[in-house]
């Protein structure tokens, strides 16, 4: 993330002692005249403006205010000692910089009304146009009561039940006795032909003998450093505390970095039909078709199954070996385990 400085803008602080809004650059309150105490944090302003005073730029590049040691009066970080009682202020403590407040204020803010005599002051005012009351600060309204927590036994008892449920339902075997009505089996070998495809890829990583069709750019990777070409995409500006009663306005930009995109024919290993073999006796054998030019075999599958009729329904079996298969001859009378949702779980002559 690259951050772009987009300037300053100045900021706020309520006195604590009469609840006055002072400018951020008053050191002391306009209102009552007290020095603005350390651990009163500077606020946004409710429309902010980035400045252009150059004067003001230099104070707020000046850095974070110091707090007397002796007095605890606030200072410019460019004082040496302290205004209020003189001390040398290398002993101060400067004041707390860096914090982000928010993001920046734009938009026109509503009007605030006196206190005291009702009247609308434009949001940027600090004492009242028509009575000169300072504008204090409204109140902050009462956070909503707490939401009551929502109950959240009830979703996950269901899903225990389920899951007891299934288990349940899974070990309630039942013993039935059937008869082979029906054989199965399926052998295929998969292919592979060296062939001719159309493809999609960077430009850079497309092979060198490729033919290459239709190009369009497209964003390859996002980086936090601009580059030449690149698209920069930033977030929203917001406003950093700088401790002097200016903000620094930051946006954090990335770069989008584009390449081309091209469609390219190129010779490849391609899936194309299985030889597929299959038959309902006990006698499984593997396709025997010869491989075209350009093909390459690529794996082979094989299946089986069985189904037992018993008394007014049928019950489907999967043997695991070739071996087991060809033991099931159609007619024979077998020892089915059935477990609760109709599958055969283990099978034993009769
Ligand atoms: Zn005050
Ligand atoms: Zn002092
Ligand atoms: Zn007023």
């Amino acid at each position: 993330m690259t951050q772009k400085e987009l300037g300053y803008v100045e900021l706020e602080w309520t006195c604590p002692a009469c609840n006055t809004r002072n400018p951020g650059t008053a050191r002391k309150c306009t209102q009552c005249g007290a020095s603005q105490p350390a651990e009163v944090k500077f606020e946004q302003a409710p429309e902010e403006k980035i400045i252009t005073d150059e004067a003001k730029i230099a104070e707020a590049k000046a850095g974070p205010d110091i707090y007397c040691a002796y007095c605890g009066t606030r200072n410019p970080s460019t004082a040496t000692t302290c205004k209020q009682c003189s001390a040398p202020l290398a002993e101060g403590k400067a004041r707390e910089a860096g914090g982000v407040l928010g993001g920046l204020k734009t938009e026109p803010a509503a009007p605030i009304k006196c206190p005291s005599c009702g009247a609308e002051n434009p949001a940027m005012a600090h004492t009242c146009a028509k009575c000169g009351a300072p504008l204090v600060k409204a109140a902050p309204p009462p956070p909503p009561p707490a939401a009551k927590r929502g109950c959240v036994g009830l979703p996950v008892l269901l899903i225990l039940i389920a899951i007891i449920a299934f288990i349940v339902m899974g070990s309630r075997s039942k013993a039935v006795v059937g008869q082979v009505s029906d054989v199965y089996w399926r052998r295929a070998i998969a292919i592979e032909a060296f062939m001719p495809v159309t493809r999609e890829n960077w430009r850079a990583d497309i092979p060198a003998d490729a033919e290459v069709g239709n190009c369009r750019k497209e964003v390859r990777r996002t980086q936090n450093e601009p580059a030449p070409g690149a698209r920069e995409v930033c977030g929203t500006p917001y406003v950093k505390d700088e401790g002097s009663g200016y903000g620094k306005v930051i946006q954090d930009c990335q770069y989008q970095i584009f390449e081309d995109k091209c469609q390219y024919k190129a010779l490849a290993w391609v899936a194309v039909p299985a030889l597929v073999r299959e038959g309902h006796d006990l006698a499984p054998a593997w396709p025997d078709k010869a491989l075209g030019q350009d093909q390459r075999q690529a794996g082979r599958t094989e299946g089986y199954k069985v189904v037992f009729a018993t008394d007014g329904r049928t019950y489907e079996y999967t043997p695991r070996s070739e071996d087991e298969f060809r033991s099931f001859q159609p007619g024979s009378r077998w020892q089915l385990t059935v477990n609760g949702f109709g599958a055969v779980t283990g099978v034993t002559p009769d």
